[in-house]
């Protein structure tokens, strides 16, 4: 049973919602947020904050859990500075930096959902395995490419795998991991004998590297250091700086875009046909619904399908 008021909840079909989308007037400004802060009433805040965005016109998805917030939204340009100073006027989200996307498009999102759920990043720990007050030391873009290049670093992707397929730092060890949870314990067998080294972790926009650098501290890895708002936030840098980018690929994104380009490198192969691609889809065949790279030729010859055989017992997606 849904137990939100009927008001708090998005009630638009997709395709009605992108007839709006089209015609509105103004931009939207694409960003992310995140702060580990202490929320008593996850669900409390879940209806004030759904309430008052949905009046400013923002879209997007946010996890809100006693551990904290995770945002990913676009807000209109016109309503920029009410929205902030709301969200400021809050004790907890006072400050709280933004990330702005990469890719600036009105159509990142085109519904709210504010969600509570029991942690904002899933990591399957038990409490005492990590102490969120102790964490890696964050690294600018500039320090980062002057530590990438020490030969005392050993640098960990600490997304899954889905993510670092398209696109990675240049001798970065990349965990074979479907979820966070299971990249943890990989990522620290990978370096065990490492506990000397400079241990370099990043990941989209840094809330994973919080935990993870957290919990490899408290497993006896001394030098520990993350990236300071992600690849998001060093993509930035980079341009500002006109620095060079040491990631290369495609940044994998989590709304219907995908990935946001970094460089032209493209470090995908394929699924069907191996040849290198990093564009994803998902199986036209609604049962299988798999997250594969796929390229132009064999889309057209497999209208969008994984396989032959998805394409025979088709539940096309509407
Ligand atoms: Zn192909
Ligand atoms: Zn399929």
């Amino acid at each position: 049973m849904n137990t939100t008021p009927h008001h708090l909840r998005n009630h638009l079909s997709k395709a009605e919602a992108f007839k709006q989308l089209i015609k509105e007037t103004f931009s939207r400004r694409v960003i992310s947020f995140y702060r580990y802060v202490i929320l008593p009433d996850p669900l409390a805040l879940r209806n004030e904050l759904y309430a008052e965005w949905q009046g400013l016109g923002v879209l997007g998805r946010v996890y809100l859990s006693t551990e904290g917030i995770n945002a990913q939204i676009s807000v209109p340009e016109p309503n920029f500075g009410r929205f902030q100073e709301l969200l400021f006027a809050r004790r907890a989200f006072a400050g709280v930096p933004f990330k702005v996307g990469v890719e600036q498009k009105n159509d990142a999102f085109w519904k709210l959902t504010v969600k509570v759920r029991k942690q904002i990043v899933a990591d399957g720990l038990a409490p005492h395995e990590y102490d969120v007050t102790n964490v890696g030391t964050h690294l600018s873009a500039r320090e980062w490419n002057e530590l990438a290049s020490d030969s005392d670093t050993v640098m960990v992707d600490m997304r899954n795998n889905d993510e670092s397929t398209i696109g990675h730092f240049e001798g970065a060890l990349t965990p074979d991991a479907k979820t966070f949870k299971e990249e943890l314990p990989l990522a620290k067998a990978m370096l065990a004998g490492k506990e000397e080294k400079k241990v370099l972790l990043y990941c989209t926009g840094g809330i994973r590297c919080e935990k993870a650098s957290a919990y490899l501290k408290h497993h006896g890895f001394k030098n520990v250091y993350q990236l300071h708002g992600g690849i998001i936030d060093y993509k930035h840098q980079v341009e500002r700086e006109g620095l060079e980018s040491k990631f290369k690929g495609k940044n994998f994104v989590f709304d219907h875009r995908l990935s946001e380009r970094i460089t032209e490198d493209v470090l995908g192969q394929c699924f069907n046909c191996g040849t290198a691609c990093d564009d994803y889809t998902n199986c036209n065949n609604v049962d299988c619904n798999r997250l594969f790279i796929q390229c132009a030729p064999c889309r057209e010859t497999l209208e969008n399908f994984c396989s032959a055989e998805c394409r025979e017992k088709v539940t096309v997606r509407a």
